[in-house]
């Protein structure tokens, strides 16, 4: 998943961001208020993790001001303030989960999962679409049941596809998904991973729809 992770605390960051991109996530990392306001009006994450205590604007007016625009990114509230005030001021403003510090990061990655299948109206953390079965808690895909091995940026490719398998999923989401503000991409990257899923699931699982992007759609 892509995700943007507002948060001023250096430690706490930057354990968020690397636990989370080892389980293969992207995570843009931002320490202020109002920079991560407008990120998050501007650019399409999986998920905001705020913090409510940041400079440049708090917490929860940037969670205000970004269900006033309607941006409906699932949103998990991070706080120290664990009191049931602060907690259901969160909630109230749209918050769609919270956690409270110190936390588990393995907790905050099932609580990530859980937004976001519940925005993508799935009931179960398998995604399944036409014989292929992609789990992304264990990370294990199957093609009509049988295992299929896949890097970690295959898998992201093909995850970010199986979110709406019947639309089509600009190239430029795809790139986003895959690689981070700050890193350099040859510009085929996407392309390649695309051609060897490719080999992996048959010709014709992934259509590629000319100068938009790419679908599990059918054809036709
Ligand atoms: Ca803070």
């Amino acid at each position: 998943m892509r995700l943007l992770l507002i948060e001023d605390d250096e430690m706490i960051g930057s354990a968020v961001v690397t636990g989370l991109t080892q389980d293969g996530n992207v995570v843009e990392w931002l320490r202020d208020g109002a920079q991560g306001l407008h990120y998050a009006s501007h650019e399409l994450f999986d998920a905001v993790l705020l913090d409510l205590g940041l400079p440049g604007k708090d917490g929860l007016q940037v969670l205000r001001e970004l269900r006033r625009q309607r941006n409906d990114t699932p949103i998990i509230v991070i706080t120290a303030r664990d009191d049931t005030a602060s907690r259901v001021k969160g909630l109230d403003s749209g918050a769609d989960d919270y956690v409270v510090k110190p936390f588990d990061l393995d907790e905050l990655a099932a609580r990530i999962r859980a937004v976001a299948r519940r925005k993508a109206g799935r009931s179960t953390a398998l995604m399944t679409h036409r014989g292929l079965e992609m789990n992304p808690v264990t990370h294990e895909v199957t093609l009509d049941g049988k295992r299929l091995e896949l890097s970690a940026r295959e898998f992201a490719v093909l995850e970010t596809l199986m979110e709406h398998p019947g639309a089509i999923t600009p190239r430029q989401r795809i790139e986003d998904r895959l690689y981070g503000w700050d890193t350099e991409i040859a510009s085929n990257a996407v392309e390649v991973h695309i051609h060897h899923l490719r080999k992996k699931l048959g010709d014709g699982f992934i259509r590629t729809v000319r100068g938009m992007g790419y679908t599990l759609g059918d054809a036709g």
